[in-house]
């Protein structure tokens, strides 16, 4: 029986906007009057130095890492508040997370930074009892089957007691299932089809109460 239903944050709960603006315009920014560049040129280097990086490694995650091997006088939060107003739910999300919470006990599982958890579900907070970061807490970049159990664990649950739910086929889907969790997978752009796959929250929470 479920009891337990975990979400992805980015491009699960929240669009991608927010978090575009803070590496793709805000750190290019920076650097652009840090260093007198020209905004596009700016944007190249720092581009180029996020790629020398790599996501697979924590420091791709790690916002301070960024400011200070830039050396930009601004903290993570200063930054981080500078585009607050970019943080945008997927439309149905409220109304999902209303419903779902009605039944289920809810919390987020992302692989973003923490501070990053902390600013983009400020104005959904009221609807996890918990939040967990694959990066800042369990020092892993992607959400390994690993990350699941430890989640399950926090948790006190059992791995068949808990549903994932994300956007992403390897990690919010084939992890958590390697895991023994239940999984639905989240195909906003509507590619795959099948029993378990979905197209958006409102039609998860169809599913999950139709199935129990
Ligand atoms: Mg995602």
């Amino acid at each position: 029986m479920i009891r337990i239903i975990s979400l992805d944050m980015d491009g699960t709960l929240i669009n991608s906007k927010f978090v575009d603006m803070v590496w793709m315009q805000g750190i290019p920014e920076l650097c652009s009057k840090e260093y007198g560049l020209d905004f596009h040129v700016a944007k190249e280097f720092v581009v180029g130095e996020y790629m020398k990086i790599g996501s697979d490694r924590i420091e791709w995650y790690d916002l301070q890492y960024w400011l200070d091997k830039f050396q930009l006088g601004v903290s993570k939060g200063e930054l981080l508040k500078k585009y607050e107003d970019e943080i945008e739910p997927y439309s149905e999300v409220p109304e999902a997370l209303e419903l779902l919470s009605e039944s289920f006990n809810l919390v987020v599982a992302s692989n973003a930074a923490r501070e990053f958890i902390d600013v983009e579900l400020d104005g959904l907070n009221q609807f996890f009892s918990k939040t967990f970061s694959a990066t800042s807490d369990f020092n892993e970049v992607k959400k390994s089957p690993l990350v699941y159990q430890a989640i399950c664990r926090e948790l006190k649950a059992e791995s068949f007691e808990v549903l994932h739910i994300g956007d992403h086929y390897i990690y919010d889907y084939e992890s958590p299932r390697e895991a023994g969790l239940d999984a639905l997978f989240l195909d906003r752009k509507n590619n795959r089809a099948g029993r378990e796959v979905v197209w958006d929250l409102r039609e998860a929470f169809e599913k999950i109460s139709g199935s129990i």
